[in-house]
């Protein structure tokens, strides 16, 4: 049988990874103990190494994105409270309402472009402070942006709204599900983030390759009751060593070649924008692609087609199809995928 007849090719999310040998055998090694009596060690080094990344004086393991996102918000805000982000945002899009269930509070939504948005625009939406409106206590991004296809934020433009914020007291917190990839593509530093916001959620099990983990980092007295918050959530893990073990090790050795996934990521765009039946391809900045089928195609037998044959992509809803590239996305898968791409009749 032909091997590379079976290979199969999962470009659904960079979630889809499963620990290399290296990774496994650097979680084997780990010193662990009880983290819920803060006495893992191993833990205890991820949150201290991450920390000192972002120039913050704490970090806290968390078992999801999910969870450090939801907690940052309960950590700058009071229920009736308004958080400002994008109409893309994962917070208000795909935390299943997380922020009203958890914080009680309600999303002003800003009308970006791919997820991103001008400080201009968020002075706008600030509610005036009579009693009668919800008062804004945060603002709330994404780097990279995630239904915005990979897209990067212009540093000047986030300086821009720290300004607002600062005039205006609200908090800043970054949703950095992807912010490695984002660091890579424009050559930025962890240590700019941590100067600009007040807390920023970091993803392991993305771009990274870990199996679970995420981080959530600022300083002391914003981060003094994401203990407690986390225990709440039912987020509290005991020796959970073995999967900071992983970040560690992830750390590492997973960050620089991120951009391998971007230089491919951006070769299946080029390939696309050939393919006739396609209709646009958004901007490549990072390891996503996102395109449009001409409105003649139809999308389900197209992405049934591409399954058929070993390809699994996903729709993100509203005519958009998505291809994430990550670590398990092999040269072999790319080649096979370009060439399949290229005489692809449908
Ligand atoms: C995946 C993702 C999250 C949530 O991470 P989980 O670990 O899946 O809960 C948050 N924000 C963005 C932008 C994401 O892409």
């Amino acid at each position: 049988m032909n091997l590379s007849k079976r290979m199969i090719i999962d470009l659904r999310s960079d979630t889809v990874t499963k620990p290399t040998k290296g990774m496994l055998e650097a979680m084997m090694q780990a010193n662990v103990g009880d983290d819920v009596f803060r006495e893992d060690p191993t833990v205890k080094v991820l949150e201290k190494r991450i920390a000192s990344m972002f120039g913050k004086e704490e970090a806290l393991f968390f078992p999801s994105g999910t969870m450090a996102n939801q907690t940052a918000l309960k950590l700058h805000t009071s229920p009736g409270d308004q958080i400002i982000c994008d109409k893309y945002a994962h917070i208000y899009n795909y935390e299943s309402g997380g922020a009203s269930f958890n914080s009680g509070v309600s999303c002003k939504l800003i009308d970006g472009n791919r997820g991103m948005f001008k400080a201009k625009q968020v002075e706008e939406v600030i509610n005036p402070s009579d009693y009668w409106y919800a008062q804004a206590s945060l603002v709330e991004i994404e780097n990279t942006t995630n239904k915005g296809g990979g897209a990067c934020w212009d540093f000047n433009e986030l300086k821009k709204i720290r300004l607002v914020c600062d005039n205006n007291n609200l908090g800043f917190h970054l949703d950095g599900a992807r912010l490695w990839n984002a660091i890579v593509a424009k050559n930025e530093t962890t240590q700019q983030y941590g100067s600009l916001f007040d807390t920023i959620s970091v993803c392991l099990s993305k771009g990274l390759g870990c199996p679970v983990g995420s981080i959530l980092v600022g300083d002391s007295e914003i981060m003094k009751n994401a203990i407690r918050i986390r225990k709440i959530f039912g987020g509290n893990m005991r020796q959970s060593g073995y999967l900071a073990a992983a970040g560690l090790y992830a750390l590492d050795n997973n960050i620089e070649r991120l951009d391998q996934d971007h230089k491919k990521a951006k070769e299946i765009g080029e390939e696309l924008t050939r393919l006739s039946i396609i209709n646009t391809v958004e901007p490549i900045e990072t390891n996503i692609v996102i395109f449009e089928l001409n409105k003649d195609i139809n999308e389900k037998e197209f992405v049934q087609n591409l399954a058929d044959k070993n390809i699994h992509i996903i729709s993100m809803g509203g005519g958009k199809l998505r291809m994430v590239t990550h670590l398990d996305y092999t040269n072999a898968m790319h080649e096979k995928l370009l060439n399949i791409l290229k005489t692809l009749k449908f």
